[in-house]
């Protein structure tokens, strides 16, 4: 059994203008120990599915459906007091910016110790001794006395640091984090990228890490989501992805990558923009950008299927097997030849 199970999930917002689909017939698994990357544009649905699952839309305005299983427990739909359970004991969270999740008016040492009394029947001292362990854990110099210094103390780098120490303290089964290193220098990210590596290792959790920055996925991850218009376009593991990516839009987040053997890389290079979750085009979102659309591309949507691999390897196109293998042949000899000319 997956620890975390979604399926068919679909959240809509309602709006003057008419119904926004955030997040469209979303599936996957989480296992445990596992690192799932989920890569798509701003707009792509990726943030809003984990907000939904973890309860976190205003349902007043949100109309949400379909499954979200948690170690074999319904949690959508589930109560307030049910999800705080859940969320900061077992789901651990961490954001881009840590000023929006820190309070800035309290101690770090407050704010930490707060989050282990709020789930586990202990004094103050033991959860200040837990927040004092945990800081150094996440490596941050001198503990005992930055214990007590406020989030406006600390470096954009040891603020997220200090963020990962919250999200960890309750020792999580899953982590997910959002966007955690764009806000960073590129040095800083790698730092915190191989802290989550180092930490992940020790603690055994499942890591959920929703990123644009394809090299973060390549680097980390074992599974890949690939987003786009609120719906999964593509689900591979991480090197069935980087190696036979199976559709238009994958091949253009590669495309948009110095070297096939990544390092980094923004998706905002890819042409056009993303579609609107108010007014969707027709048949595939992505048929607008596609350089491969024909008619069938604005009547119908494109299942989700299995490619050459089995159901490990799963995307949306109308393009035939044949197709795609070609086009995809002769964009890699053409990345090639353009890496070997820049050589
Ligand atoms: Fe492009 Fe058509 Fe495939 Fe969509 S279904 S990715 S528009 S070829």
């Amino acid at each position: 059994m997956a620890l975390l199970e979604v399926t068919d999930l679909n959240t809509r917002f309602r709006t003057d203008d008419g119904i926004v689909k955030a997040v469209s017939g979303v599936s996957f698994t989480v296992e445990s120990g596992e690192t799932l990357g989920v890569v798509g544009e701003s707009g792509s649905g990726k943030s809003v599915t984990f907000l939904t699952l973890m309860g976190l839309v205003d349902r007043r305005h949100a109309e949400v459906s379909g499954s979200v299983r948690f170690d074999g427990q319904e949690i959508l739909g589930a109560s307030g007091k049910q999800l705080q359970k859940i969320r900061g004991r077992r789901i651990g969270m961490i954001f881009q910016d840590p000023m929006t999740s820190l309070n800035p008016v309290k101690k770090i040492g407050w704010q930490l110790e707060e989050a282990v009394l709020l789930h586990n029947d202990v004094t103050h001292d033991e959860a200040r001794r837990r927040a004092i362990e945990i800081l150094k854990e996440v490596e941050i110099p001198k503990a005992d006395t930055r214990i007590d210094d406020y989030p406006h103390q600390f470096s954009g780098g040891m603020r997220q640091r200090v963020m990962i120490a919250m999200a960890l303290i309750n020792n999580p089964e899953v982590l997910i984090a959002d966007e955690p290193t764009t806000a960073l220098d590129v040095t800083t990210q790698a730092q915190i990228l191989r802290l989550m590596t180092k930490l992940q290792e020790e603690h055994g959790m499942a890591i959920v890490m929703i990123t644009h920055d394809l090299g973060v996925v390549a680097e980390l991850s074992d599974d890949v989501l690939v987003m786009y218009g609120g719906r999964v376009v593509e689900q591979a593991e991480v090197d069935d992805l980087f190696t036979k990516p199976e559709m238009p839009y994958t091949w253009g987040l590669l495309g948009s990558l110095p070297r096939l053997d990544i390092t980094s890389a923004r998706l905002e290079q890819i042409p056009g923009q993303p579609p609107s979750l108010l007014h969707p085009p027709s048949g595939c979102a992505f048929n607008p950008r596609c350089a491969y659309a024909f008619d069938r591309c604005h009547e119908e949507l494109p299942e989700l299927r299995a490619g050459a691999v089995g159901e490990g390897h799963r995307f949306r196109c109308h393009l035939s097997d044949d197709e795609r293998a070609r086009i995809w042949e002769a964009k890699k000899a053409s990345l090639g030849a353009a890496e070997g000319s820049a050589a």
